[in-house]
C-alpha cells in the first residue's frame, strides 16, 4: 500500500499509536468514538482522542478527510471473515448504509475519525462481539415477570420497542446489546414498574404473561444462578419451591427480621441478598400494610 507517500493523515491512520485502543471493550477506540459510549471507560478515551485531534490540529496535522481505500480493504477483510456490514456499523457508530457505501466504493473518502475506528476493529474483537441470546433473553423476560411491559424496557437499552421482542428469539445478539439489558435489568428489576411510567393494567398484563410462560423472576435467577447458561433449563431446574414461593418465602424472612428492629444492612447481610432488594421489599411490605 502506501509506503512512499506518507502523508501525516495516512501515516497516522495506520499507527495504532496515540491512544487508538484496538481491543474491542469499554474504552476502545471504537466504542469511545466510534459508538460514543457514555460509560466511564469510555468517556476518558473519547476526550483523549478529541485531545490528539486538538492537537495535531494546532500543528496543521489533522486532515478532516483522507482516502477511503485503506478503510475499504479493511471492512473487505472483516467481511470476507464473515464479520456482517451491520456489525462493522455497530462496533463503529456508522449506519449499515454508510458501511456498506465504504465497502462498495460509492464514497472515496472518508473522514479520518472513521478511517480510524474503523482500522481499529480487529477481527478477533468482532468475534468476540457476539454471544448466545440466552442471558439477555431470560433478564427482559424476568423483567416482563415483575410488570415490565418488553416496550418499557426498550429506551432502556437504545432498542426500538417493534425490535425488542426479537432478542428472546434469535441466537445471538451482540455484546454491547447484551451489556445494555444488564445494566437495565440491574437497574430495574428492584424498581416498581408502576410508579415509573408503566400503567397498573400493563404492569398486571405483563406479570400475567409471564406467569403463563413460566419466565422466572430476578429473584428466581438470583437464587439459581446460570441465567448466562444456555445449557441450563429452568423449565426442570430442580428446586425445592417455584419463584413465587421463594419470593414469598423470603418476603416473610425480611417482615420477621424488620420486626425485631433489623436494618436493611443487617437483613441483607443475614440472608445474603443485596441491599438494595431488601429496601425495595421492605418498601413494598409496608405499602402492603399499610
Ligand atoms: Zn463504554
Amino acid at each position: 500500500m502506501t509506503t512512499s507517500t506518507q502523508s501525516p493523515a495516512a501515516g497516522m491512520t495506520r499507527l495504532p499509536a496515540a491512544g487508538i485502543q484496538t481491543d474491542h471493550g469499554h474504552g476502545s477506540t471504537a466504542l469511545a468514538v466510534g459508538a460514543r459510549c457514555p460509560c466511564e471507560k469510555c468517556r476518558p478515551v473519547h476526550s483523549a482522542y478529541r485531545r490528539r485531534v486538538y492537537r495535531l490540529q494546532g500543528y496543521g496535522l489533522w486532515q478532516p478527510h483522507i482516502d477511503a481505500t485503506q478503510t475499504r480493504e479493511h471492512i473487505n477483510y472483516l467481511h470476507q471473515a464473515g464479520i456482517s456490514y451491520l456489525q462493522i456499523a455497530e462496533q463503529s457508530g456508522l449506519s449499515g448504509n454508510q458501511v456498506r457505501r465504504i465497502a462498495h466504493k460509492v464514497v472515496k473518502q472518508v473522514r479520518t475519525e472513521t478511517a480510524e475506528v474503523i482500522l481499529a476493529l480487529t477481527l478477533e474483537g468482532m468475534r468476540r462481539k457476539v454471544l448466545p441470546a440466552t442471558g439477555s433473553a431470560r433478564r427482559l423476560q424476568a423483567l416482563v415477570a415483575v410488570g415490565w411491559p418488553f416496550a418499557s424496557v426498550a429506551p432502556h437499552i437504545g432498542m426500538d420497542p417493534r425490535g425488542i421482542t426479537r432478542v428472546i428469539h434469535q441466537p445471538y445478539i451482540f455484546r454491547t446489546t447484551a451489556d445494555a439489558i444488564v445494566v437495565a435489568f440491574e437497574q430495574m428489576k428492584n424498581l416498581k414498574p408502576e410508579d415509573n411510567g408503566v400503567s397498573l393494567i400493563g404492569a398486571q398484563k405483563s406479570r400475567r404473561l409471564a406467569e403463563r410462560r413460566g419466565w422466572p423472576d430476578p429473584l428466581w435467577w438470583e437464587d439459581m444462578g446460570h441465567i448466562d447458561n444456555p445449557a441450563f433449563d429452568p423449565a426442570t431446574a430442580e428446586r425445592p419451591l417455584n419463584f413465587h414461593e421463594q419470593a414469598r418465602l423470603r418476603a416473610e424472612e425480611i417482615l420477621h427480621l424488620a420486626s425485631y428492629g433489623a436494618g436493611p444492612d443487617e437483613i441483607a447481610e443475614r440472608l445474603g441478598l443485596g441491599r438494595d432488594y431488601v429496601v425495595a421489599r421492605l418498601r413494598d411490605l409496608r405499602e402492603v400494610a399499610a
